[in-house]
């Protein structure tokens, strides 16, 4: 059970914190209350950005042993604590018992990834006898922690998120500085008292609520070493501008297209797959399925499938086993994603259902007729929408997918392995998922977009990767030895 009238603290550097007006965080399902929590300020983040510089110095050179055991103690508390944190997935962000699970197993598997890869970073050994005068020279290249990290995340996987941020940047040797989504801040709050029971060092971990604008103080200060940032393409461009020199990683929004071609071998098994990445959580993940296109011999077959299992999906309180698709975050949100089908419609494009809303929930919408200049295509919906629409060809259907100002990944059911290297080729995206959706992601993989979608890359190996420095180690055997 969760008690709902909590007041939540945040954390500093090993520090809980209180100030005064701290802000009721409430359910955006039906407005029920989910905890008061208190606000960083200034000074809080003076302090955070203080003890990580100071926990640095520790950090950078604890062993990979012990680095490896607090993430993997994370990772067992997390599971201890899952039923805890699946309602708070519930209650604060909306998301279905099945989506909240789900996420729950995902953040302490990010963890356990991380705790694996904290041993072994590693290196590379360079030969440098290329010439005669580099005779009797190796090279050793190795990684080192870059610094102090500010994490900032967004709404929609408030746990997993966190724990990508957290995980990989404290399996290098950096301390971190999470900022949360204001909607829901209270999962990165139970996560930070999982750390401290964990044995994390001081200062190594700060957990700072606050307004977003708040935070830019943070973004912009130089004693911070990388900015890892996941959100909305126009908060994270913009931050990129303010962070100066530090590295900046940005994981941002999509509008992810699937090609489904004429030689798909299991069209049954596609239909399920497009539904359940085009709604599940709502339609509110970056590489949500939105636009469907379908070969024209078997798209009144595909279209009728899918419509079918959308038709099916119950949605209502995300509290109960009978819900697959809860509500949107906020009433902004709802009604954003209300007129994005309705502009559709407008400008030519045929509704083939749902698409109603009802407070903040949109029935499940499935839209054809739409092209790429239409809003529907070209902005990231972030709700449970998708548009299906038939092509002729397997470059039409590339070139389709392709004028999209982003570039998270992209789907193709295809059994031709020509097609499947033309997309892997000529697709501008992050990551090509053959006989699957845009939506798949093991959470080790290497993940994150091209063009608008971002910067850099997630997946704790990937992520340590952006966030230590090489140094090169030349060393010369002298004669006589
Ligand atoms: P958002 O509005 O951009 O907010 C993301 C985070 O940035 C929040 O913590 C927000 O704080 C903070 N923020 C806002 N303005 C700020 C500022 N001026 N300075 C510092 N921080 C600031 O995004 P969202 O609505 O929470 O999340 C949805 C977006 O995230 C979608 O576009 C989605 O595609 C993207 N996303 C991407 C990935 C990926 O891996 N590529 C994964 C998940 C989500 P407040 O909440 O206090 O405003």
């Amino acid at each position: 059970m969760t008690d709902t009238m909590r007041e939540y603290p945040f954390f500093v550097g090993g520090e809980w914190r209180e100030n005064p007006d701290p802000v009721m965080v409430r359910s955006p399902y039906d407005g029920r209350p989910v905890g008061l929590v208190h606000q960083a300020r200034e000074r809080d983040m003076e302090d955070a950005t203080v003890a990580a510089a100071v926990s640095f110095a520790e950090l950078r050179t604890l062993s990979s042993a012990r680095r490896s055991a607090v993430l993997a103690s994370m990772a067992d508390r997390i599971e201890e604590r899952s039923e805890e944190l699946a309602a708070m997935l519930v209650l604060e962000a909306g998301k279905t018992r099945l989506n909240a699970a789900a996420e729950v197993r995902r953040g302490a598997l990010t963890l356990r990834i991380s705790a694996e890869e904290a041993r072994r970073i590693g290196g590379e050994l360079i030969d440098l006898d290329w010439t005669e005068e580099t005779e009797g020279r190796i090279g050793i290249l190795r990684r080192f922690p870059i610094g102090p990290v500010l994490g900032i995340t967004p709404f929609n996987f408030p746990l997993n998120i966190a724990c990508h941020k957290i995980g990989p940047a404290l399996a290098a040797g950096n301390p971190v500085i999470l900022k949360p989504a204001s909607a829901t801040p209270v999962s990165a709050l139970l996560l930070a008292e999982i750390a401290e029971a964990s044995g994390i060092p001081d200062g190594a971990l700060s957990v700072l609520p606050c307004p977003g604008s708040r935070a830019e103080v943070l973004v912009k200060d130089d004693r911070i070493a990388a900015l890892n940032f996941t959100g909305s393409a126009d908060v994270g461009w913009r931050l990129r501008e303010m962070a100066g020199r530090k590295k900046v990683i940005l994981e941002l929004g999509g509008n992810a297209a699937v090609i489904v071609h004429h030689d798909c071998p299991d069209l049954d098994y596609a239909a399920a797959r497009i539904v359940a990445g085009g709604f599940a959580n709502a339609g509110q993940v970056c590489i949500s399925v939105q636009r469907v296109l379908v070969h024209e011999d078997i798209y009144e077959e595909m279209r009728g499938m899918i419509l079918a299992r959308v038709r099916n999906l119950r949605t209502g309180d995300p509290d109960s086993d009978q819900t697959d698709v809860g509500p949107l975050i906020d009433d902004a949100a709802a009604k954003r994603a209300e007129e994005l089908v309705q502009s559709a419609v407008r400008d030519g494009a045929s509704p083939l259902c749902g698409g109603e809303r009802r407070g903040r929930i949109l029935s499940p919408a499935v839209v054809t007729g739409t092209s790429p200049g239409m809003r529907i295509e070209h902005e990231e919906a972030f709700a449970p929408l998708i548009t299906v629409n038939p092509y002729q060809s397997f470059s039409e259907a590339l070139a389709r997918a392709n004028t999209s100002t982003y570039g998270l990944q992209l789907g193709v059911f295809t059994s031709d392995i020509n097609r499947v290297m033309t997309a892997f080729a000529e697709s501008r995206v992050g990551g090509v998922v053959i006989n699957d959706i845009p939506g798949f992601r093991a959470d080790h993989m290497p993940y994150g977009g091209v063009k608008g979608s971002g910067t850099g890359k997630e997946g704790p190996r990937y992520a340590i990767r952006e966030m230590t420095e090489e140094k090169l180690l030349v060393i010369t055997r002298m004669k006589g030895a």
